[in-house]
Formats: structure tokens, C-alpha cells, sequence
């Protein structure tokens, strides 16, 4: 089974610091960041390649979900990245589509 499904039903341990009807949001085991969240749609969608229209409004929420957590962990005086990785070329290893919330230091541009 998926493993953000599994952190979604409470299945796998994770540090949650939001949730709600549309979404989760909990630290990444590895963090790339002082803070690095992942916020995650309770609805299963592998990755951006599987987005159909009916989910415009759960992606929505999960950058509303997204702009809160960057709220409670401090982030907007001094902003934040937001990273989708879709696919092998862009590194993506977990297919239950997922924001990445990185903040607490510079980030370079382009990314690596
Ligand atoms: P992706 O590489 O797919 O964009 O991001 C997947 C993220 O999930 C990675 O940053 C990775 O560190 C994180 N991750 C993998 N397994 C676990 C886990 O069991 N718990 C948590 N909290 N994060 C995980
Ligand atoms: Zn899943």
C-alpha cells in the first residue's frame, strides 16, 4: 500500500503539524531544510501527470494547507519554496502527490 496513505489512516508514524478534511501536513524523515513539510491530499493521485479536472479543488486546498503551515512554522517574513517533483528526472520517489513546504534558510535558483 501507499505509504502517504498509510501516514494518512495513521498506519505509519509521522510528526503530524496540520490536518484537516482535504489534507495532511508532517515533517519529512529527511529534512532538506531547518523546516521541511510535506503536505499531502487525503485523495490518492500518484503525481501531476494524474491530475484530472475533478481534482482542482483538493490541489486548491492543498496549497491553502501549504500557505498555513508556512504561517505556523514562521516562514512568511522571510518566505519559503514550494517543490513538486513529478517523475524520475525531477527525483520523485514517493507517487501520492505531495508539496514539499522547505523554509529556514536561502534557497539558490535554479534549483539543482
Ligand atoms: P519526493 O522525492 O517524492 O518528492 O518526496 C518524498 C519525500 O518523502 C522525501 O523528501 C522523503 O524524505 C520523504 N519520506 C520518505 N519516506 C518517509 C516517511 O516514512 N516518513 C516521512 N515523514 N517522510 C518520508
Ligand atoms: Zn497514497
Amino acid at each position: 500500500m501507499c505509504l502517504f496513505c498509510n501516514v494518512i489512516e495513521k498506519k505509519t508514524p509521522a510528526t503530524v503539524v496540520y490536518e484537516d478534511e482535504h489534507a495532511i501536513a508532517f515533517r519529512d524523515i529527511r529534512p532538506m531544510a531547518p523546516t521541511h513539510v510535506l503536505v499531502v491530499p487525503r485523495k490518492h493521485i500518484s503525481g501531476i501527470r494524474d491530475l484530472s479536472a475533478d481534482d482542482v479543488t483538493t490541489i486548491g486546498q492543498v496549497f491553502l494547507v501549504a500557505r498555513h503551515v508556512a504561517k505556523l512554522e514562521g516562514l512568511e517574513a522571510h518566505g519559503y519554496r514550494l517543490v513538486v517533483n513529478d517523475g524520475d528526472a525531477a527525483g520523485q520517489t514517493v507517487h501520492h502527490i505531495h508539496v514539499h513546504v522547505l523554509g529556514g534558510r536561502n534557497f539558490a535558483w535554479p534549483p539543482g
